[in-house]
């Protein structure tokens, strides 16, 4: 597999060496996420105050693109209100999909190559649809079927 080779090392870097990658202490919102196409299970742990994320991490095993996506995406959401992610997740489905970035994507947009791979792009959402689930209802989360 080749990625689009200008984000490569981003992708590696995070995928071998994963921020936050543990448990949140105190953790207010929790999910697991699976994608069976490809096997990633990622669990994430948020810790909500005043509508702030003030720790997020995530856990479990899957693949360099998923890890890489889940450390990025705990990097990026760190300190940011609730209602920011909404918009922040849309955009960066969009870039999985088509490729197209915006510019609050920051980091995140490294993976807008995946695009060109279509089987990866349920890898490099996994943690988006998981970390959404936890901040609504909380639960368990499975891309098989979905469109992601
Ligand atoms: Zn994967």
């Amino acid at each position: 597999m080749r990625l689009s080779d200008l984000y490569q090392d981003i992708i590696v870097d995070h995928g071998k060496n994963p921020r936050n990658k543990r448990a949140v202490e105190g953790a207010t919102h929790t999910a697991v996420g699976h994608n069976t196409l490809c096997g990633d299970q990622v669990q994430v742990t948020v810790r909500v105050k005043d509508g702030v994320i003030e720790d997020l991490a995530f856990e479990g095993c899957g693949c360099a693109i998923s890890t890489a996506s889940a450390s990025l995406m705990t990097m990026e959401l760190k300190g940011k209100r609730i209602e920011e992610v909404d918009g922040l997740m849309e955009a960066f489905l969009r870039a999985t999909k088509t490729g197209e970035t915006s510019e609050d994507l920051g980091e995140l947009e490294c993976l807008a190559g995946v695009c060109q791979y279509p089987a990866r792009v349920k890898c490099a959402t996994l943690c988006w649809h998981t970390v959404k689930s936890a901040l609504t209802d909380g639960g368990e989360v499975s891309t098989e079927g979905g469109d992601a």
